[in-house]
This record gives C-alpha cells, sequence and structure tokens, in this order.
C-alpha cells in the first residue's frame, strides 16, 4: 500500500520539493491506513492436520491433473472457526507444503503472515467463505479449456455424468461490471464481493479472460469438480467441432446424479494423492 502510494504520486510530481512533501505525507498516511484498515485477528487454533495435508495435496494434484499451472491456489474453511480459512503462501502450488498454509479472517486479513507473501487474489476467497456458510473449499485457476467458454457467450453445459453439477449452472464474472478497466486481479475486498454476488449458489463460475473459481463441500470435492470442469469443457469442444446436435445432460439426470455426487470421490482421491505426496 505504502509503496503504490509512492510510485503513484511520484509519477506525477512536477517539482521535487512539491513531490517531496507529498510523498512524506503519503508514506504516513499510508502507514496509518495500512495499521488501521488491516487488525490483525486472532487465531482459530491449530488445524486438523488431515486437512493440512489435503490442501497442501490439493495444490500438487490439480497441477498433475493440468488444471493449475504455476499460479492459482486452493483453500479450506478452518476446521475449528468458520470464520477463519487456509490458504498457502504466493507460491507455485506444485511447491506448496504445511509451512506454505497461512491463516486468514474473512476479510482476508492474515493472522499472522510471518513475512510470507500472500497471494494478491485472496479476497476471491474470504469472500465466498462470507457469502456461502455451504463452502469448505475453494479453488481458484486459469484452467486452459475453460477460458474460451469465458469470453464467447457460449455456456458450458454438463456433457457427461462426471461433470454433472455443471448442469446446477455456471456463472460468468464480468470484472468491468465491478470495477471498470482493471488489470483483472479480484484484489481487494469490493471485487471478491462483486465475484461472490455473480457466483450466488453455484457450484463454481468463469472469470472472463482470467479463469474459473469452484466452491464445494470439502478439498477432495473442489478438486474433483475442478479436474471435471476442466475435462467437460474439452469434450464440448471437441463435440462442437464435430457438429451436429448436442444432447446434454437433462436436468432431471443433473438431479439424480447430483444426490450420489460424492459416491466414488474416496476412490478418486486415494490415487491422486498418492501421485503427489511422498510415501
Ligand atoms: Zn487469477
Amino acid at each position: 500500500m505504502e509503496q503504490k502510494a509512492v510510485s503513484n504520486y511520484g509519477a506525477t510530481r512536477r517539482d521535487f520539493l512539491a513531490g517531496w512533501a507529498v510523498l512524506t505525507m503519503a508514506a504516513a498516511l499510508g502507514a496509518t491506513l495500512q495499521v488501521a484498515a488491516q487488525p490483525q485477528p486472532t487465531s482459530a487454533g491449530l488445524a486438523d492436520p488431515k486437512l493440512i495435508e489435503d490442501l497442501v495435496a490439493a495444490n500438487r494434484i490439480l497441477v498433475n491433473q493440468g488444471v493449475l499451472d504455476t499460479l492459482g491456489h486452493v483453500s479450506a474453511r478452518h476446521n475449528r472457526d468458520p470464520n477463519r480459512y487456509l490458504l498457502a503462501r504466493s507460491r507455485a502450488p506444485e511447491m506448496v507444503s504445511a509451512d506454505d498454509i497461512i491463516e486468514y479472517d474473512l476479510d482476508s486479513n492474515p493472522v499472522d503472515a510471518r513475512g510470507r507473501p500472500m497471494n494478491l487474489e485472496r479476497f476471491i476467497h474470504g469472500a465466498v467463505y462470507k457469502a456461502r456458510p455451504d463452502v469448505k473449499a475453494i479453488v481458484h485457476n486459469h484452467s486452459p479449456s475453460l477460458i474460451p467458454f469465458g469470453v464467447t457467450g457460449i455456456p458450458l453445459r454438463p456433457i457427461y455424468h462426471s461433470a454433472a453439477f455443471i448442469g446446477e449452472g455456471i456463472p460468468v464474472f464480468e470484472i468491468r461490471e465491478a470495477g471498470g478497466m482493471t488489470d483483472m486481479l479480484v484484489r481487494d475486498p469490493a471485487l471478491g464481493g462483486a465475484l461472490a454476488r455473480t457466483l450466488g449458489n453455484k457450484p463454481a463460475l468463469l472469470m472472463r479472460g482470467h479463469g474459473a473459481v469452484v466452491v464445494g463441500p470439502s478439498v477432495p470435492s473442489v478438486v474433483r469438480r475442478s479436474i471435471q470442469l476442466e475435462v467437460n469443457a474439452k469434450l464440448q469442444t471437441q463435440a462442437m467441432t464435430l457438429g451436429g446436435n448436442i444432447t446434454y445432460l437433462d436436468p432431471e439426470e443433473v438431479r439424480k446424479i447430483m444426490a450420489r455426487e460424492d459416491v466414488a470421490l474416496e476412490r478418486s482421491w486415494e490415487l491422486w494423492k498418492r501421485k503427489v505426496m511422498p510415501k
């Protein structure tokens, strides 16, 4: 915040003295605002080690499965306090370990970042946890096959049973409606809140020209949904390329599948996790 204020003012100063005065004031004000705007929340206590392990695994699995690259992130709601969530520091997901996990309040203030760099887009997570008590885990990704569906107006639709949740609706978040011309990052609580409102009660949303946010009732569930979104987007694109009438899942089929959505989840999770975690 302080650095940004300095460079903004530095670019527009008309002479050295005036600039210097403004810089000094901006720095002092910036420091004050930073302290005032970011109270340090108290910790909910040690999170369940199994949850931390799953969160670390989720980061690596999503790279292994082609959903995340060097960017993107996964979070989990804290098992001890619904008003806290856990998210790795800003780091390539494949490199994430338990030491990287930072606890946040729902305004995305860190409990104790210990100097670790934080993800700029953590506000996605805080805002969605605040709006959706049912959500226990969130993925933000730039899953490549989803991008065309966020920019063409062609809706993502459920083309096969494993991605039935898409039938509940996948809205598109247009950041221009919330923030005008931005650098496309959800980098403050206002943009996070706008994104959460667009998500509504849906399982995922696409971010125009950027990526996606996927939510779910557990870490394994949100990982599975993220993988299936990418696969469905590829399959739908292939089907559309072939031409002809595409028969998507019927809403009644979607309802019946959703009633047993996570039935075989453990079977997938066990193998995905085994591939990425040390034995
Ligand atoms: Zn992003």
